[in-house]
């Protein structure tokens, strides 16, 4: 018998059926890479809505918001160490800047279907990692006592293919981040997960904190990265999407010490360097959790779910 190929590669595979769920119901486009889709207005409004929910406990706390840009200086990703701990997820911008003669040369490799980008070189910016790390070099200097609230979204890239839906190449980030004392900053991690859970309880998404590794503090098998799981520096709010897989991560709550306020010369109002904690909603990662658990069609969905979502 021949088995159609897209029905085969769907066949047991509770990934590839998502996807194909979320693209037939045009909630999803996909693109020829795999983790790169365009989103409807449906899935966009969901996204939104999401993002408004972080905005509201954002503003109880006061934060300053910034909406950062999908690139950060080259300068600033060096500093954060990221290229040390998961060289493999990152991307780079690269620009040309030639002559007309290698202009020339440009255009004649792309239409022989050459080696063109060999003729580029690194620009200014990379790709951004997570949404956070825009904003350290942003708040150089002294922290006022009690220290700052910043509330920072934008789009990220991480280069990880993969037929999850959850796991894209190009997704949302909404961070809650606090950058002061150490005790403020442990609290506000311990706080801001308990809120997310909350939120996200609200969503009819339970999920339940669990201590895992980071980028920040060295590969996974390595003595720092060891350490920080022992230390709980970083909790991920995991929620089952797919029946009998492992659970998937759609919130962290991570506190990096002086990690990122260090080498920005940030300070607390005693002159310490700063600590800083950040509270890092997945909003497309929340997105494609709530299509898979309530159904496809939000209008559908539990009453409580839409109330809470959009009130
Ligand atoms: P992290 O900095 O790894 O803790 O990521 C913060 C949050 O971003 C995670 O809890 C996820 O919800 C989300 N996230 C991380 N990687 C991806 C990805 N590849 N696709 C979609 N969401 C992601
Ligand atoms: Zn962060």
């Amino acid at each position: 018998m021949i088995v159609p190929v897209g029905e085969d590669a769907a066949a047991g595979d509770p990934h590839q059926e998502l996807h194909d769920r979320l693209v037939e119901a045009g909630l999803l486009f996909s693109t020829p890479v795999q983790g790169l889709y365009g989103r409807s207005e449906t899935y966009q409004g969901v996204v939104r809505a999401i993002d408004a929910m972080v905005h509201r406990w954002a503003l109880e706390l006061a934060a300053t918001t910034i909406h950062v840009p999908p690139v950060i200086a080259r300068s600033t990703f060096d500093a954060t160490n990221y290229l040390q701990s998961f060289p493999d997820l990152m991307g780079s911008v690269h620009i040309f800047r030639g002559t007309d003669r290698e202009h020339a040369e440009l255009v004649r490799r792309v239409e022989a279907g050459g080696d063109w980008q060999a003729l580029l070189e690194p620009g200014e910016v990379v790709l951004s990692s997570a949404a956070c790390h825009a904003l350290y070099p942003m708040i150089g200097g002294r922290l006022p006592a009690g220290g700052r609230v910043f509330e920072v979204s934008g789009l990220c890239f991480r280069h990880e293919p993969s037929t999850d839906p959850a796991r894209m190449q190009s997704f949302g980030m909404h961070e809650v981040v606090f950058v002061g004392d150490p005790d403020g900053a442990q609290r506000h991690r311990d706080r801001g997960l308990e809120v997310a859970l909350g939120l996200l309880g609200d969503l009819g998404l339970e999920a339940e904190p669990v201590p895992a590794n980071d980028p920040f503090f060295g590969r996974l098998g390595t003595a720092l990265a060891t350490s920080q799981l022992e230390e709980e520096l970083k909790l991920e709010a995991v929620t089952p999407i797919f029946a009998g897989r492992d659970r998937t991560a759609i919130v962290s709550g991570n506190c990096h010490r002086d990690h990122f306020a260090q080498p920005f010369g940030i300070e607390s109002d005693t002159g310490e360097p700063a600590h800083s904690a950040c509270v890092a909603f997945g909003v497309d990662r929340i997105t494609i959790a709530l299509f898979a658990r309530h159904g496809l069609e939000p209008a559908s969905w539990p009453d409580e779910v839409t109330a809470a979502l959009f009130p």
